[in-house]
């Protein structure tokens, strides 16, 4: 790896250097080739043993810097002043082909200084998960963190159920710069680290910032034009998020990336049946995560950035608050833009702000009916030639979703067939499911990675039809259902 590090050469309050723990006996469960090829890495000629202990950080590659990155976070609502990465090392940025740059981290490889009471650790089942999941993610069309690699330690860990064995997660990300990381200087007043901070985000991930700033005549204030870039990207991968009946299950501002990547794929699942205030984390018993609230956290949670900004904004406190305040009032429209946008392509339409009332109503048929969320989308197209599917139910409400439908469309000036491409490339067919990564962790813990692997496959291509691997579409049987599901830590 041609590592080019330059969080390390940030002040060094802003992580520590770490080193991974001794495992017994690494081996490697996966290596996404193909991510390695888009990051331009040139491990062509390692073994599955030297790949499995460069991945638990058993051999360090030259360049590597390892550290870890302080945080702190809103956690349901309420001020942690200090987390950081407690079970996580950086193991250095690369520079891809194209210029961009990227973050290699494991996840697992032992305490760091911020692991508090943790053991540093991960079991292998939330490796299996979120290797499974950001990559489909990815291949959904959604900004994520990605999968480089799983590696299986040798030795176990010790979780409430018990003896399970540990893995090491490989993950890749623009960054893990999170709302987090500036909210740990902000609490502390030190704004000398702000200031860098926010140069090192802008530069890193809003160039044209100043570039807009070096071109204009006017004092453009860099502060509220990051805030307005990390908002614009928040909010369309929320949007993202509801239109796949996705729940992240833990957005705490520590797990918002100002990059406007998904990160931490902890509780999180795709829904099966649609109900709007569905929660998945067996935390979250007061729903502040749950499907419909995302809509609104994202807004909180930029809320919790534009505190951390103010004192970068101007020597005038009111004035920097009034400033931050317009932008952040516009959010509840951008999102509402961003979704209706995205939820009409699921219907094949160009977006109109009166089919609002068209996806509202089919969301809430869908959730009368308990029809699966994903299946209803993919199988509308059933139904545009005027034939009944066995899928829905010939309601009166669904009759009027037809015919308000219908009625739209004819304004489209497009063919059936070119409705259907276009609705098939916006409504997947395989999610990964929540029972079935279970039933690929289950397996994973048995030794056997079949289900993995075939997951990993099958939702490569997430929106063309595989017939071999069509298992994976099918929604769970009543007592397949996975209720909620758990942090891992
Ligand atoms: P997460 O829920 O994964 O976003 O983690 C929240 C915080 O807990 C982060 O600061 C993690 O680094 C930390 N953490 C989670 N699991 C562990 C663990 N097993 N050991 C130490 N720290 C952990
Ligand atoms: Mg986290």
């Amino acid at each position: 790896m041609n590592f080019d590090n330059t969080y390390a050469k940030l002040p060094i309050n802003f992580f520590a250097e770490v080193s991974a723990q001794e495992f017994s006996n690494p081996s490697l469960l996966a290596f996404n080739k193909d991510l390695a090829e888009e990051l331009g890495l040139d491990l062509k000629d390692m073994s599955p043993e030297e790949l499995a202990l460069v991945f638990s950080g058993q051999t360090l590659l030259e360049g590597s810097q390892p550290l870890s990155m302080v945080y702190a976070a809103h956690q349901f609502g309420n001020f942690v002043p200090q987390l950081g990465d407690g079970r996580a090392m950086l193991l250095g940025e690369v520079v891809n082909p194209q210029g961009k740059r990227f973050d290699v981290q494991l996840k697992g490889s032992g305490p760091t200084p911020f692991s508090r009471n943790g053991d540093g650790l991960s079991a292998l089942g939330p490796v299996i998960r979120e290797y499974i999941v950001s990559e489909a993610m990815y291949h959904l069309g959604v900004p994520a963190t990605r999968s480089l690699a799983a590696v299986n330690t040798g030795d176990y860990v010790y979780r409430r159920e018990g003896e399970l064995p540990g893995g090491v997660f490989t993950r890749v990300a623009a960054s893990h710069i999170r709302i987090g990381t500036f909210q740990y200087f902000a609490n502390k007043g030190n704004l000398e680290a702000l200031i860098a901070l926010l140069d090192y985000s802008i530069a890193r991930h809003y160039p044209e910032i100043n570039e807009q700033i070096k071109e204009s005549n006017e004092a453009l204030n860099p502060a509220l034009m990051f805030l307005k870039s990390v908002a614009k990207a928040q909010v369309s991968l929320v949007a993202k998020w509801m239109s796949l009946g996705f729940i992240h299950g833990v957005m705490n501002t520590d797990n918002t990336t100002v990059s406007g990547e998904t990160i931490d794929f902890g509780p999180c699942a795709f829904m099966d049946n649609y109900y709007s205030n569905k929660v998945f984390s067996s935390i979250d018993s007061n729903g502040r995560y749950s499907y419909t609230n995302q809509t609104s956290i994202v807004g909180w949670n930029l809320c919790r950035l534009a505190d951390c900004l103010i004192p970068l904004m101007s020597k005038d406190r009111d004035d920097a608050v009034k400033l931050l305040n317009s932008e952040l009032s516009q959010i509840g429209a951008l999102f509402k833009q961003e979704w209706l946008q995205i939820m009409s392509a699921k219907f094949g339409l160009v977006a109109k702000s009166e089919d609002e009332k068209l996806i509202n109503s089919f969301l809430d048929y869908m959730e009368e009916e308990q029809l699966d969320f994903t299946l209803s989308f993919r199988n509308l197209t059933e139904v545009l030639d005027g034939k009944e599917s066995e899928h829905f139910h010939e309601t009166e409400s669904f009759k009027k979703i037809k015919e308000n439908w219908f009625s739209r469309l004819k304004e489209e000036d497009l063919t059936n067939k070119q409705v259907i491409e276009k609705m098939n490339k916006s409504n997947p067919l395989y999610i990964p499911r929540n029972h079935q990564v279970e039933r690929a962790i289950e397996k994973a813990n048995d030794g056997d990675l079949s289900v993995f692997h075939e997951m990993n496959k099958v939702l490569k291509q997430p929106f063309t039809y595989q017939e071999e691997l069509d298992q994976y579409s099918v929604p769970p049987e009543p007592e397949q259902e996975v209720k909620a599901t758990f942090c891992g830590t």
